[in-house]
């Protein structure tokens, strides 16, 4: 369909009497120019205004210089530009420019939200995650003890006369606070001992066949005792499982996180502590033995006898390899005023004989 109209060129004030086709991609204006047909197409993309609406004229504005414009006789053929270039720029009222503008502007101000999110994910989660640790109730910290203790014990087989015997041992230690301490002796090929957040010790039957006495057993219990009592466990753990437990946060329910933990109780077998934290657990250890009527010197030996064994395959306490070796420095300037003999152990030996008997 042709309609009619007038077109103004940017030269001639009266405009020519014009045939107008509106084509797929171009509106062709004919028309006669001294006498010479004249056929011009407007590309749909370089008409940048439609004006006078509200005043029945319908022009339309073509190009920058000169402007170009075009004037439909007839009004009704706005209705023919819209449904042939409905989604055409010049076609969107001022009001869905504006919401173009604030559609933009809230695509940049989602982006900077997701990089901010992003950000804080990286550099503000460990944070986080450290201070709620912190300020986890200790009656939270046993009940997630006792769903890692059940899970954990489920995966071992456990020796349950040297777990007696080694029960007993630490029923007669001399602890921080009123908190019972449990242990676990447990089958293993491996080499292992690891803290759960509530307090419990699970340890290895192979790695007490390379102690040779209790009392380097009892520094054993010591470290990993800091472990729990200094909270570095429930520290660490939330710490690694922070970007997990924040996806079941914000896509599963909050009284799910505890389940979350216990789901991950495999962690905890071979749980990295900074070389902080188990600096301050050989510390602890240090007078955790003198508490108890040892010398403070069997942590160092620990470490030393650990140190010198091959084939380990996960050990909590010498997992950062590399310190280990400064860290027995330290206890070695630690633990200078301290006698090297025993002084008032009151430990049952024959204990200790069941615990470190070969099966
Ligand atoms: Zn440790």
């Amino acid at each position: 369909m042709k309609y009619q109209g007038r077109y103004f060129n940017g030269e001639s004030a009266l405009g020519f009497p014009a045939e107008i086709s509106l084509l797929d991609t171009c509106i062709r204006i004919e028309y006669l120019e001294s006498d010479v047909a004249v056929t011009v197409d407007w590309a749909v993309s370089e008409i940048h205004k439609v004006e006078n609406l509200s005043k029945n004229e319908l022009i339309l504005f073509y190009g920058k210089y000169p402007v170009h414009s075009l004037k439909f006789d007839d009004f009704s053929a706005f209705d023919a530009l819209k449904n042939t270039y409905g989604s055409a720029s010049f076609l969107k009222s001022p009001y869905q420019k504006i919401l173009q503008l604030k559609l933009s502007a809230i695509l940049v101000i989602t982006s900077i939200l997701i990089g901010l999110i992003v950000l804080s994910y990286i550099f503000l989660l460990p944070i986080i995650a450290e201070k709620a640790s912190v300020k986890m109730p200790p009656s939270v910290e046993s009940y997630l003890g006792e769903g890692l203790n059940a899970k954990l014990l489920s995966q071992f087989e456990l020796d349950s006369v040297k777990t007696a015997a080694a029960q007993e041992i630490v029923d007669n230690l001399k602890l921080e606070g009123d908190d019972p301490l449990t242990v676990y002796i447990v089958k293993s090929n491996d080499k292992n001992a690891f803290a759960i957040p509530g307090g419990s010790i699970f340890i290895y039957d192979s790695l007490i066949y390379s102690m040779n006495s209790c009392s380097t057993f009892v520094a054993l219990v010591g470290h990993e005792y800091a472990h729990i009592y200094l909270r570095h466990t429930v520290r660490t753990l939330i710490r690694s499982l922070s970007s997990y437990l924040l996806l079941t946060f914000l896509f599963g329910d909050a009284t799910g996180l505890s389940a979350a933990i216990v789901q991950n109780a495999d962690l905890l077998k071979s749980l990295e502590y900074n070389r902080d934290l188990e600096s301050a657990a050989d510390s602890f250890a240090v007078e955790f033995l003198v508490k108890n009527g040892f010398s403070g010197r069997h942590m160092g030996e620990l470490l030393e006898t650990f140190k010198s064994e091959k084939g380990i395959k996960v050990w909590e306490i010498i997992s950062t390899h590399p310190d280990v070796q400064s860290r027995i420095d330290a206890l070695k300037v630690h633990s200078n005023s301290i006698p090297n003999q025993d002084i008032t152990s009151e430990i049952d030996l024959k204990l200790w004989d069941i615990v470190r008997r070969e099966n």
